[in-house]
């Protein structure tokens, strides 16, 4: 049997891989061709409902199935998430089922004649191997030298096999590398976060700000379709963005701010609303804690002040202030999703609260709705035990959860006898391209003692792992039950459409048996998901079968507004904190307080990115539906910076950051849509791994050239946009 190796080269599936003796798949290839994308003609045998896992968003979905093949996927008309629409991306889950480039069996790093190769393995033989070095890791080191990076719903079973370990590393990047601050800025001020879907009532809104969220390419299927519904009603949106987005094409106005000085902005619509007298003032007498302070805080930051630092000038800031008074509280800042910026963002994403608080928004129709949720109670097991790992707070006092960057970071050498994370469990993360500074990361891999690898596809991740597990996709497994806080309670179920096309397993099996390989079975009692699942929902009163058929429960509907005069929330002072006593207690500045951002050197522009449409970051980008509409990203240039630069649309360009780190070529778009100090790209192509056969190379990775972050001092946010670029021809490079 082979053992880990010091140093791990990447290793690409397939490439190397060395036969073993698993059976094959021969024939599945041919189901392929014609089953990638939605067929609206065939009469189908079945029908069967499940959830969607094109991203995190957990839209219903109606799968039809003809002779054994998913010929078509639709919305799930009973699901709430989904009222019968998927997004474009979640009619592009054929394509992820029949990729022909899937990992399909399990694999063994492992060294032959002096060079490394994957080992093809049967099930036992992996998981046997998986659960003796994760043993020997534990009994080296202790459990808190052991690690699960988690992306997704399937997640759950992996969280239970890392707790029965007696370890707390456990870490998602949707924490410091996405929403994280948004969650921290809500908790100091409401007691509450927004979570995920955002309990914001869309439907209902009369006017909403967007601050660089750029809904339209950031597809969630329900926010779309609530953003369709507030434009038939004829609502107003401002969009702020240095790039004139989907969104800003829908506004009434558009605020081409300064990237990095949104806070001086949000200040100032404080200013406004207070100096004016335009903030609902009976909802701040009766619900705001340190409105005072608060007042006096902003009394200098006016649209004036703002002006200088984000070049909006004064009459547009004032009238954007009043346009959101004249429709409150039936009117809010959207909170944002990927909010990770500048450093500053959980102080930003405390001014975006503290200016729908001026709203009188919250628990109000067309603000912010009060979410309910289906209680389905756990499956019985003992107690987990407390568990050892990473403290976050020993560096950043507030923060919620342990950084992906920072068990990152404690993961690479840092003397022989230092503490530090020895092992990694990756369930559906593809580390390197999601953490900032991509090579820190590989450098972190391999400093490791034992990577672990559950997925579905090859990613630059299973590259430094020691084993794959492959996973069965969406289409093909049941996943714990999703009862997502929403404006109605309700509880979906993610079942198998068809059988495993190939030798993969669901999360939930991979979990148990590992568990029970390492003496935890005792919390993974159940025969299997049907038993885990039913179980369940006895507990709640709800029938299995029922939910097998329809693929949801709703519960019912309880009030989602509140319109007593004083509501009650769950801060310290039971009110909403204008001024935070946490904070200051823990030593940050009480009220939200603009720093200027580092300006671009001459000659390079500041990096901006974000989302398309119809893909996911780089779970897609080898999507052979998906490709098909977006096959790659491209760089957004403003038109007067490409004439200065002798550059035309369509030009090949090649990146090169503050740090020296190239990337490219890439695809020109020359625009006026976007200010004269930025580029933008969309995030997760410029893939790296020659076995996606269809994303190799498309593009340009963004997350090569993030090598710098600002940390939010808060919570530990990864600030992503402080990174500038230079560019060139690409035959020049
Ligand atoms: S938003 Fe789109 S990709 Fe995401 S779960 Fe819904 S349908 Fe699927």
């Amino acid at each position: 049997m082979a053992t880990s190796l010091n140093r791990r080269t990447f290793l690409a599936i397939s490439a190397t891989t060395v036969m073993g003796g698993v059976a094959g798949t021969a024939g599945l290839a041919a189901l392929a061709p014609k089953a990638q994308a939605n067929d609206r003609s065939v009469k189908p045998d079945r029908v069967v409902p499940t959830f969607c896992e094109l991203c995190f968003w957990k839209c219903g979905v109606l799968a039809y199935v003809k002779d054994e093949k998913v010929v078509k996927l639709e919305g799930n008309p009973k699901h709430p998430l989904s009222n019968g629409k998927l997004c474009p991306r979640g009619t592009g889950g054929i394509g992820a089922l029949y990729d022909s480039d899937r990992l399909k069996r399990p694999l063994i790093r492992t060294r032959l004649n002096g060079e490394e190769k994957w080992r093809e393995v049967s099930w036992e033989e992996a998981l046997a191997f998986t659960a003796q070095r994760l043993s020997e890791v534990k009994a080296k080191y202790g459990a808190k030298s052991i690690a699960l990076y988690s992306h997704g719903h399937g997640g759950a079973f992996f969280k239970t096999l890392l707790k029965g370990l007696g370890s707390t590393n456990i870490v998602a990047p949707s924490n410091d590398q996405c929403r994280g601050p948004r969650e921290s800025g809500f908790e100091l001020t409401y007691g509450v976060g927004v979570g995920s879907v955002e309990t914001i009532d869309t439907p209902h809104a009369r006017c909403i700000a967007f601050i660089g969220s750029h809904l339209g390419e950031n597809m969630h299927n329900t926010a779309v379709q609530d953003m369709s519904a507030a434009s038939a009603r004829g609502a107003s949106f401002i969009t702020v963005d240095p790039r004139f987005s989907i969104m800003a094409g829908k506004s009434k106005y558009w605020l081409p701010i300064k990237p990095g000085t949104d806070t001086a902005l949000l200040l100032a619509w404080a200013n406004v609303l207070i100096e004016e007298g335009l903030y609902q003032k009976d909802f701040v007498a009766n619900n705001v804690e340190g409105f005072e302070q608060f007042k006096a805080h902003v009394k200098d930051k006016t649209p004036e002040w703002a002006y200088i630092e984000t070049g909006i000038e004064p009459t547009v800031i004032r009238e954007t202030a009043r346009e959101l008074a004249r429709n409150a509280p039936a009117a809010f800042v959207h909170p944002g999703r990927h909010v990770v910026w500048y450093g500053n963002d959980t102080q930003r994403s405390r001014a975006i609260a503290i200016v729908n608080a001026l709203l009188g928004n919250w628990g109000k129709k067309g603000g912010f709705y009060l979410p309910q949720t289906l209680n389905v109670p756990g499956y019985p097991t003992p107690p987990l035990p407390k568990g050892e790992g990473y403290q976050p707070r020993q560096t950043f006092p507030l923060a919620a959860a342990p950084c992906a960057y920072d068990v990152c970071d404690a993961s690479a050498k840092q003397g022989d006898d230092a503490p530090r994370v020895h092992a990694w469990i990756v369930y559906g993360c593809n580390v390197p391209l999601t953490l900032p500074n991509t090579a820190r990361t590989i450098e972190a891999m391999n400093a490791l003692d034992f990577v672990v690898v559950v997925d579905t596809m090859p990613a630059e991740v299973t590259g430094y792992a020691d084993v794959v597990l492959p996973e069965n996709t969406y289409l093909e497994r049941y996943d714990d039950l999703d009862t997502t806080p929403y404006r109605v309670p309700f509880v979906a179920l993610r079942q198998p459409v068809v059988q495993s096309l190939h030798d993969t397993k669901p999360g939930w099996w991979i979990a148990k048996q590992l568990g029970e390989k390492l003496g935890l079975g005792a919390f993974f009692p159940w025969q299997d998901a049907e038993d885990y699942l039913s179980t369940r929902l006895a507990k709640a009163n709800l029938s299995f079968s029922d939910l097998r058929r329809d693929g949801v429960i709703v519960g019912k509907a309880e009030p989602i507004y509140d319109d007593s005069p004083t509501q009650t929330f769950k801060t310290p002072s039971k009110k909403i904190e204008l001024f935070s006593k946490t904070m200051a207690d823990a030593g940050l500045p009480p009220m939200p307080e603009y720093e200027a951002p580092e300006e671009p050197p001459p000659g390079y522009f500041r990096l901006l990115f974000g989302r398309s449409p119809v893909h996911t970051f780089s779970r897609t980008t080898n999507n052979p539906a998906l490709l098909e509409v977006v096959p790659e990203n491209e760089l957004w240039l403003n038109a007067e910076m490409a004439r200065v630069l002798g550059l035309e649309a369509g030009t090949k360009v090649m990146l090169e950051n503050q740090d020296s780190v190239k990337t490219g070529p890439i695809t020109l778009k020359v625009t006026e849509r976007i200010r004269q100090d930025c580029v933008y790209m969309v995030h997760g192509f410029g893939r790296e791994d020659r076995r996606l056969t269809r994303g190799y190379k498309r593009g340009a990775s963004d997350a090569r050239l993030t090598t710098r972050v600002k940390r939010d001092p808060v919570m530990g946010g990864t600030g992503m946009n402080v990174n500038f670029v230079t560019l060139y021809r690409w035959k020049e490079a």
